[in-house]
């Protein structure tokens, strides 16, 4: 039985990895979970899969939660010492690291230090802290599995035995990949949610509609793989079958393929080094048809350029970017600004950034709270 703790298993991610456990009830077993303030749903995951501890961030909601979890034997935690203490849980074996945003950073970093294998979901932490993280990560010799569909591509095609010429992230474009500059600019939230091939939470959807997610990514890759900027590309493939590719130097490309479904690469994750048979649809070539790739357009998607000039600058740019991001992120989808405007306000931020060391997490963090008061300024600027 390998034991494994879910931080945000609310979550999409976290919802799809308990299905992936359903499916072997043998192999996995779930030993605790996290979840931020969804308590109706975190209950029922408790009281279904009777984890050893449960820890709810937000602990004002605690006594309703208590309440709806009835006689349920599971050990109840709460607040970020809670989420902490189930994140680095000693008799679990692995973490699947799938809270969103800068808050899994803790949560990442306690699950290293316990000696658990990681599987990585999480690419805000990776983005603002790629260096201690993955320094740590080295350091401690851990098992580090990436679950972020593109990365688990790359992971899959690296078959370790030639020189790696470049890596291809693959974007399925959004649901903007045709429209016009104006378009894309004053896309509301409605629009923007409606994802064409993935079903994926709110923050990562918006991402994903302005391609900051790709950049994200492109900055994800760079980290995980070890690999230059100059070597890491996008290209965008609407039909989200190709899921990223690895050129060697010889002239071979290798890439994974797949319908999308991200309980796949959870599913590499949790069981690697082996492949398990599952009951996901194989693909069928003569139904798919074509497939389709062309380059980025960073005239209507700036988000891309501005997070691939951030990772190349370096330092705690990358940071700065990606918690800028995340407020006005929030603030698009409370109504507050339109698509384009997320693009003004993390390109604000950052030119107003001066570049300071970012060897901690501690300096990341203090990089991080500054990013959001400045972009929490401009959203006020914006509001007037
Ligand atoms: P989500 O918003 O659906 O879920 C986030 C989870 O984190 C929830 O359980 C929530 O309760 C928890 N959480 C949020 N803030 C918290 C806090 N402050 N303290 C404790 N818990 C907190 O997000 P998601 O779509 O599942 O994505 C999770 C991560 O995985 C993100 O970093 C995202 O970029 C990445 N990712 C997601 C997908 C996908 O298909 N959804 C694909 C690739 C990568
Ligand atoms: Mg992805």
């Amino acid at each position: 039985m390998k034991k494994i703790v879910i931080c945000g298993s609310t979550g999409s991610i976290g919802r799809q990895t308990l299905e992936v456990c359903e499916w072997f009830p043998e192999e996995l077993q779930v030993v605790g979970l996290t979840g931020g303030s969804n308590i109706e749903l975190l209950a029922e995951q408790t009281k279904k899969f009777k984890p050893q501890v449960v820890a709810l961030a937000d602990e004002r909601k605690y006594a309703d939660f208590k309440r709806l979890l009835g006689d349920c034997p599971t050990e109840i935690l709460v607040g970020e010492d809670g989420v902490l203490a189930v994140a680095g849980l000693s008799s679990a074996d692995l973490q699947v690291a799938a809270i969103s945003g800068l808050a899994g950073l803790k949560p990442t970093i306690c699950g290293l230090q316990a000696g658990l294998a990681i599987a990585f979901a999480n690419k805000e932490v990776l983005v603002a802290c790629g260096q201690p993280v993955m320094k740590l990560v080295r350091e401690l010799g851990a098992d580090f599995y990436p679950v972020d569909s593109e990365h688990s591509a790359i992971w899959q095609s690296m078959d370790g035995r030639g020189e790696v010429a470049s890596l291809v992230l693959t974007c399925s474009g959004g649901p903007f990949k045709q429209a016009t500059a104006e378009e894309i600019y004053r896309a509301t939230p409605v629009d923007t949610l409606k994802h064409p091939t993935w079903s994926m939470g709110a923050k990562i959807t918006v991402d994903s509609a302005t391609l900051m997610n790709k950049g994200l990514e492109i900055i994800e890759a760079h980290w995980l793989f070890d690999m230059p900027y100059e070597k890491i590309s996008a290209v965008i493939h609407p039909e989200s079958i190709i899921h990223s590719m690895v050129q060697y130097g010889d002239g071979s490309l290798l890439a994974q393929f797949s319908y999308p479904d991200m309980r796949l690469p959870i599913q590499y994750a949790l069981f690697y080094p082996k492949r398990r048979a599952n009951s996901l649809r194989p693909l069928d070539f003569a139904e798919i048809g074509k497939l389709t790739f062309w380059a980025p357009d960073e005239e209507r998607f700036p988000c891309l350029r501005l997070a691939r000039e951030a990772g190349m600058a370096g330092g705690c740019a990358p940071a700065v970017l990606s918690g800028a991001n995340e407020v006005v992120n929030a603030a698009f989808l409370a109504g507050r600004i339109t698509l384009g405007q997320i693009y003004d306000g993390v390109a604000a931020v950052l030119s107003a950034y001066q570049m300071g060391p970012c060897d901690t997490p501690e300096q990341v963090i203090e990089a991080d709270c500054w990013a959001r008061r400045e972009a929490e300024a401009w959203l006020r600027k914006q509001s007037c």
